[in-house]
């Protein structure tokens, strides 16, 4: 059995979160939950790094389109007007490319996070996608108001500040993505590890 505390996620602050100065608080959040940082680095990603990173399969880009159209409907809006279309096949790609123009506008940090429900344990600290739906507390329900309804209308990707990964698989796959083979470090943390 793999040891507990070995379990390891894969964060990237967005420029949102770099822009407001967050580097430092977010890494404090996860320190003080006793998960201990294994690499981390700024820098300014590529477009293809980027396409890479995100999901290409048209599940995925279709849910991004369903989510976009439940928004619009929940508060009212015309997906007609904005999008010229309701197929949410055809919206997805374009919030996909919002979010890949969004991701380029400043360096990020990227980071590898390890520890205890690693992965489940950074998402809660995180809080979810939806910064107007997160409780106080959390990264996103501190520092961001922003909603699918206000983003959707700026033609712009969600605001949350970070990216985080949602299972232990795709933390793997996301870090050797972004860091490749055996740029990660070991250290014992006093209290945690010792
Ligand atoms: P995450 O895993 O919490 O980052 O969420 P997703 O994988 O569902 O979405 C990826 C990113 O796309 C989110 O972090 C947001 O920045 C952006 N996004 C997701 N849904 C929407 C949406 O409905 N509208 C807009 N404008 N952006 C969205």
């Amino acid at each position: 059995m793999k040891d507990p505390k070995k379990e390891r996620t894969y964060v990237m602050i967005k420029p949102d979160g770099v822009r407001k100065g967050l580097i430092g608080e977010i890494i404090k959040r996860f320190e003080q939950r006793d998960l201990k940082i294994v690499a981390l680095e700024m820098f300014q990603p590529s477009h293809d790094d980027l396409h890479n990173h995100y999901p290409k399969d048209e599940e995925w880009i279709t849910r991004l389109g369903k989510k976009t159209l439940s928004t619009y409907e929940k508060y009212g809006y015309d997906a007609m007007l904005d999008f010229g279309t309701l197929e949410p096949e055809k919206i997805g790609p374009e919030i996909r490319k919002w979010l890949l123009d969004f991701m380029k506008s400043a360096p990020l940090v990227k980071m590898v996070v390890q520890g205890t429900h690693a992965v489940d344990v950074v998402r809660k600290i995180a809080g979810p996608t939806m910064p107007y739906l997160a409780e106080m507390g959390t990264i996103r329900g501190d520092f961001s108001i922003d909603s699918p309804a206000l983003a959707n209308k700026e033609k712009r990707a969600v605001a949350n500040i970070i990216h985080c990964s949602e299972t232990p698989e795709e933390a793997e796959h996301e870090i050797k993505h972004w860091f490749g083979d055996g740029e990660t470090y070991d250290y014992k943390r006093y209290g945690v590890d010792e």
